[in-house]
This record gives C-alpha cells, sequence and structure tokens, in this order.
C-alpha cells in the first residue's frame, strides 16, 4: 500500500471512531495486565464476565496474593487454560509486589520477562496503559495486515515490524486498536464484509465480498501462521 493509502486508510478508521478502546474492562494498570494475560486464546466477553466480580476485590498484587491461587481459579475457571493463568497470575503478583513496589513495570522487556506475558500482551499493556506505539499483533491484525496489503508477514512479529515502518502519525498510539476493530466487526476471518467497508477502495485484497450474502470467491487467504513459533507469537 502507498504512503498516501496508508495515511488516507488510518484516516478513515480513525474518523469513524476517534477514541478506540480496548474492550478489556479494568480500573488500573495492573488489572489491565491481568486481564490481558486472561485473555490468551478466550474473548474479551468471557474474560470481562470473569474479572468483574474479581476485579471489585482485587486491584493490587498484594490483593491477589491474599486472594490466594485457589480464589483466583474460582473467578476464572469458565475461562480456557485457566489452571495455567491462575499459577501464572499469582506468580507475577509475587514478582510485582517483591521486585516493583506492586507497581506494574512501563518497559516492555521488562513486562516481557513476567510469568504469562508475551510480547503481544506487553505490547498491548505498552499501548493502553502507558500510550506507546506498540502494535500487538493478535490473529484480526495478522489478517488485515495481510488482506490490505498494509503490513504483510509470515508471523505475527513480521507484521508488527511491518506495522512500526508504516503507520504514520498521528496514528501510531490508536492503530492497534482500529485495526483489531476493524478485524473483528467488518474485514471478519471467514468473510470479509467488504461492502459496508470504509477503505475498500484502498484495500489490496482479491477476494473480497462486495455484496452482502455473496459467498467469498476462491481467493489466495492471508494464511494463518503454521509454524509452532508464530502460532505461540500470535497467542501470546
Ligand atoms: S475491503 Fe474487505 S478485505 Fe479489504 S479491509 Fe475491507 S473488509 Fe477487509
Amino acid at each position: 500500500m502507498k504512503k498516501a493509502d496508508i495515511f488516507e486508510f488510518f484516516r478513515r478508521l480513525a474518523e469513524a471512531n476517534p477514541a478506540p478502546e480496548t474492550e478489556l474492562e479494568y480500573g488500573n494498570v495492573y488489572q489491565l495486565l491481568v486481564a490481558v494475560t486472561l485473555s490468551a486464546q478466550a474473548t474479551d466477553v468471557g474474560v470481562n464476565k470473569a474479572t468483574r466480580k474479581l476485579f471489585a476485590l482485587v486491584k493490587t498484587p498484594q490483593d491477589m496474593l491474599d486472594l490466594g491461587e485457589e480464589g483466583l481459579k474460582e473467578h476464572i475457571k469458565t475461562i480456557g487454560l485457566f489452571n495455567s493463568k491462575a499459577r501464572n497470575v499469582m506468580a507475577m503478583a509475587e514478582i510485582l509486589v517483591e521486585k516493583y513496589g506492586g507497581e506494574v513495570p512501563a518497559d516492555r522487556d521488562l513486562l516481557t520477562e513476567l510469568p504469562g506475558v508475551g510480547r503481544k500482551t506487553a505490547n498491548v499493556v505498552m499501548n493502553c496503559a502507558f500510550g506507546a506505539e506498540t502494535f500487538a499483533v493478535d490473529t484480526h491484525i495478522f489478517r488485515v495486515g495481510n488482506r490490505t496489503g498494509l503490513a504483510k508477514g509470515k508471523t505475527p512479529l513480521a507484521v508488527e515490524k511491518g506495522l512500526e515502518k508504516k503507520v504514520p502519525q498521528p496514528f501510531r498510539v490508536g492503530a492497534h486498536h482500529w485495526l483489531i476493530l476493524h478485524g473483528r466487526y467488518v474485514c471478519k476471518a471467514r468473510t470479509p464484509e467488504c461492502w459496508h467497508c470504509g477503505v475498500v477502495d484502498l484495500c489490496a485484497f482479491k477476494g473480497k465480498v462486495l455484496e452482502k450474502g455473496a459467498k467469498p470467491p476462491q481467493a489466495k487467504k492471508a494464511k494463518a501462521p503454521t509454524s509452532r513459533k508464530a502460532r505461540k507469537e500470535s497467542k501470546a
């Protein structure tokens, strides 16, 4: 995609949603970190359902330690992989209390050293809590980046690097949200809803679905990451 088209792409997404936010519910940076950690391979809706009651009790890492692993499991047992997630969240709380005085470090490298925190989670926290220009490539951003031609890549990291290079100001902080929401609600995995897509004329995808109810043409789709390493990156 050309430079001017990329600017116009984000200008339109920004115009349609000037103040994009994560759909995960949280009241402070620590709760955001916990919510994002729990959301790996789970939906935001499912996580919110579990964390509403949890976050009424737990606002700090010390609160989490006081609740204990079994107490945490009771709250999150509806979320996939809750046993290992509970273990990680407790180990994370211990480190935050002991090493960082109960604060969440505003540093991607330090965040990724925490149990259960991968690059994607760290990027979300850096972006949403600290306003960093990070691009957390999940399955939606991976698809939109490849389909549109905005940032093509075989792995989430390659797409992230492409976005880092190509997304212009003043859209760098909001880009992560706009791309996720676009992928979640318009550029859907199975059938992209190109008939009401605001960037249809800028998008390079050959398999556009321009009429509601029409079947997606047999166009080459953006491949999901195939290697184990790439899949792990996209889910972390
Ligand atoms: S035109 Fe279709 S494929 Fe391209 S971004 Fe819009 S919804 Fe996605």
